[in-house]
């Protein structure tokens, strides 16, 4: 069998025989990072990126140290650009902003596309998701299983408001978990879009800017203030600050987490009045769909459900794979 043009080689995927890693989690001479999300960055000798998934990074990492001589290279979406033999692309991936999706061009004009993580669906702070046409895709399984089928986004995006009037009639402050890159960023640009006053935490005020300035309007939204209690305002914040000290002037809430795992059930989410399966992944149909969309002959599954995901690719018809770890190839 042909080896795939791409390897998984101690947790991080990189394209043989080149300096290339994706999304490496160590540092590594050279490598594409598909966005700012912390399981997908480190410190680089070299990264490329859009410039705001480089803006989002150094906001989360800070500023490259000038000795270390790093380099930024950003890159826009759909402008082809050589490094070495390889020529490189990116695609807008709709996962958060700037999120893009990587095709390689090998030296013998085989493509081979990265999705990193994506959604298909609109998400309204970010860019939306474009076909890469490939010959080999390798595509992410976070929510590989086939029971993973999210309502129509607009549908959970009018209960989520439902929830919110509700809260606010009863005099209550509606509070919002939402991871602070990306998934805040969605419900704001919901919410403020439909008129609702909103403050959030100072991590999630942080992030609003760099989206703001990447052209994200989020109007209406303020941090929280440590002297004012909000008062018909709705309160987005990380779930793991709900009780942090810029929440203390929030007085009787009523909580609701805002997360694709809403799908597996009530029971992942003590402690909270509600959850709405608000994702920035694809779905198991769209991920389908999308495989089928980019024409490629080979697919490998990577992350989250990489073998159950690959089965159903197979029953469709599709070459599939989960793709395994460079060690273990190498012993079969
Ligand atoms: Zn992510």
């Amino acid at each position: 069998m042909r080896a795939p043009p791409i390897e998984l080689s101690r947790g991080d995927l990189r394209v043989p025989g080149t300096p290339l890693h994706l999304d490496a989690r160590r540092r590594s001479p050279c490598a594409f990072v598909s966005h700012a999300h912390g399981d997908h960055i480190a410190r680089h000798d070299r990264t490329i990126a859009t410039a705001a998934t480089l803006a989002l990074m150094v906001h989360r990492l800070g500023e490259p140290k000038r000795q270390t001589k790093a380099e930024h290279l950003p890159a826009g979406y759909r402008q082809p650009f050589g490094l070495g033999e390889l020529t490189l692309e990116l695609f807008p991936a709709g996962h958060v902003l700037g999120s893009a999706q990587l095709r390689v061009t090998l030296k013998d004009g085989r493509t081979v596309g990265y999705t990193g993580d994506l959604c298909t669906d609109t998400v309204q702070a970010a860019e939306r998701a474009e076909v890469m046409p490939c010959e080999t895709l390798v595509l992410e399984s976070t929510f590989g299983l086939p029971r993973y089928v999210f309502p129509p986004k607009a549908e959970t995006l009018l209960a989520i408001r439902g929830f919110v009037d509700d809260a606010l009639s009863d005099g209550a402050t509606p509070v919002l978990y939402a991871y602070s890159l990306g998934k805040a960023q969605e419900i704001l640009a919901y919410l403020s879009g439909a008129g609702y006053a909103c403050r959030v935490h100072p991590v999630v005020h942080a992030i609003d800017r760099i989206y703001e300035a990447h052209g994200v309007a989020l109007p209406g939204v303020r941090p929280l203030e440590p002297e004012v209690a909000p008062a018909g305002e709705v309160v987005v914040v990380p779930q793991q600050l709900a009780w942090s000290p810029a929440m203390k002037r929030v007085g009787r809430r009523r909580t609701a987490v805002l997360t694709g795992w809403a799908l597996d059930g009530a029971r992942h989410f003590r402690g909270v009045d509600a959850a709405f399966p608000l994702s920035d992944h694809a779905d198991h149909p769209s991920l389908l769909a999308y495989a089928r969309a980019t024409g490629a002959e080979r697919v490998f599954t990577v992350h989250g459900h990489a073998d159950e995901l690959a089965a159903a690719l197979r029953r469709e018809g599709i070459r599939a794979q989960p793709l395994r770890e460079q060690s273990q190839l190498e012993l079969l």
